[in-house]
């Protein structure tokens, strides 16, 4: 649906030139709720604009249905902008507008006939009946985003593209918010792109990830993939910081015969008694140090983090067994 093919944008700041992306190619299918991640300067938001037609590139291509959508023009750039909604992390309301008619202008805007019937759709989608007469600033953040998405949604986008849109709320009001999303993509087929800097928002929605550091994709794919078994440090760190930070005290006392391990349990693994054949088997000690479950949109993820103990070979084996047994593990201290 979206072909991104080497993208490039460089800015001219004070005779400096800022190169935000670098060769990006990326694609993105229908029904997709594809997520970008990166820290803060990366390139998140200029990747968005180009996508949204809000920034022109300095090389390279987007392809929407196939079409370059640097040449577009008149009616078909119109037809374009009606077929992507964007919210925004600062929602970006008209304040002196109700929440009807924040909703409604997007539709005055494109001549759009029953005005007050969609927008009662749009309203009712949100959750948002009863507020229909209330100004931006009598709503909670969470209001203010329901209806930045319902204003979004006015023209039938086959996309919305989301800017940090849960970054300014709080975590349960950003789990309600992403729930709606969910549902808009899951109930009315709406692609959603969106870019976070917080990998428990891509946990919660999406199905794709790419990372980006330093307007490159440094790491991509089915978000289930990308945790169970990250490549890259970036993502590492991202997969660290987002909650189960492994304690520094975990990583002392090397010896020739321990192993610290953090493995990765998808599907079906998860209910085979792994560790105690483990031990069984290989007459090794296995102490675990930490464990936590992961609920992905396609499937679930058990982590633990392990303590492995036993002869070089005996460890040597039980690392054979988990790759025999399809249980990605990662050494995360070694014994020198
Ligand atoms: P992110 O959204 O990931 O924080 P941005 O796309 O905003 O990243 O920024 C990427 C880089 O491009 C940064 O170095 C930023 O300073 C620079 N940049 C972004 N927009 C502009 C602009 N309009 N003019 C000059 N430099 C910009």
């Amino acid at each position: 649906m979206i072909e991104i093919k080497s993208l490039s944008k460089s800015y001219n700041l004070d005779k400096q030139i800022v190169h935000a992306l670098k060769d990006i190619s990326v694609s993105i299918d229908k029904g997709d709720v594809f997520g970008i991640i990166g820290l803060s300067g990366a390139g998140k938001s200029t990747l968005i604009r180009c996508l949204a037609a809000l920034v022109a590139p300095s090389s390279g291509t987007i392809f929407f249905h196939g079409q370059d959508i640097a040449k577009l023009a008149n009616e078909q750039l119109r037809d374009f902008r009606k077929n992507i909604g964007m919210i925004f992390q600062h929602f970006n309301l008209l304040t002196s507008r109700t929440v009807a008619e924040n909703i409604a202008y997007p539709l005055e805007i494109t001549g759009s006939k029953d005005k007050e019937k969609r927008v009662d759709e749009l309203l009712a989608l949100v959750g948002l009946s009863g507020k229909k007469h209330a100004y931006p600033s009598q709503l909670s953040g969470g209001e203010k985003q329901r209806v930045g998405i319902a204003r979004a949604l006015a023209t039938n986008p086959e996309v919305l593209l989301c800017d940090e849109a849960t970054s300014a709320l709080d975590p349960k009001t950003t789990r309600e918010i992403l729930n709606l999303l969910k549902s808009i993509n899951k109930h009315l087929g709406v692609t959603i792109v969106l870019i976070t800097h917080s990998m428990e928002v891509i946990k919660q929605i999406c199905t794709k990830v790419a990372v980006i550091e330093k307007g490159q994709i440094v790491e991509e794919g089915l978000v289930a993939n990308v945790f169970a078994d990250p490549q890259h440090v970036t993502t590492k760190q991202f997969l660290q910081n987002s909650s189960h930070e492994i304690p520094p005290e975990f990583f002392k006392k090397p010896s020739p015969n321990r192993k610290l391990l953090r493995l990765c349990f998808k599907g079906e693994v998860a209910g085979e008694p792994i560790i105690s054949e483990l031990v069984r088997k290989f007459n090794v000690d296995a102490n675990i140090l930490l464990g936590w479950i992961d609920r992905l949109q396609t499937t679930t993820i058990g982590t633990l983090v392990i303590e492995l103990m036993g002869t070089p070979e005996g460890i040597q084996s039980a690392l054979k067994y988990f790759s025999e047994k399809s249980v990605q593990y990662e050494v995360i201290e070694n014994d020198t």
